[in-house]
């Protein structure tokens, strides 16, 4: 899935949850707290002993730094998809 950094970490999930997958990071501000904060703070939750960190579901980013320059960083190791338990 491609976001943009403003989007609801909650929104991510529910969508995640329907393609059966997960967003693991679910800080208890997960209503509120955008992806751009959670790259920036690799937050956690919950689910993240089990799952892993923001940065164990980051598999890739455009960042833009403070001289316009942009820079693509993209995880070397391939991320194995995590499948959604439905209880
Ligand atoms: C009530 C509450 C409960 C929480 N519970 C948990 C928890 O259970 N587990 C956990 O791990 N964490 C928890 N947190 C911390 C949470 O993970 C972070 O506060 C959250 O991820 C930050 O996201 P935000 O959108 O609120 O970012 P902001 O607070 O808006 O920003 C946080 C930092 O990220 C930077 N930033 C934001 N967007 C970008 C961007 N696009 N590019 C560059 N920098 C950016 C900001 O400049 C700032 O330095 C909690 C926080 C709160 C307030």
């Amino acid at each position: 899935m491609r976001v943009q950094p403003g989007v609801i970490n909650l929104d991510i999930s529910n969508i995640s949850r329907r393609m059966a997958t997960i967003n693991a990071p679910d800080p208890s501000s997960q209503s509120v707290c955008t992806i751009g904060g959670n790259v920036a703070e690799n937050s956690g939750g919950a689910h993240c002993l089990k799952y892993g960190f923001t940065v164990n579901h980051a598999v890739a980013a455009r960042i833009v730094l403070s001289r316009r320059q942009h820079r693509r960083h993209r995880r070397e190791r391939k991320v194995k998809r995590t499948r959604a338990v439905t209880t």
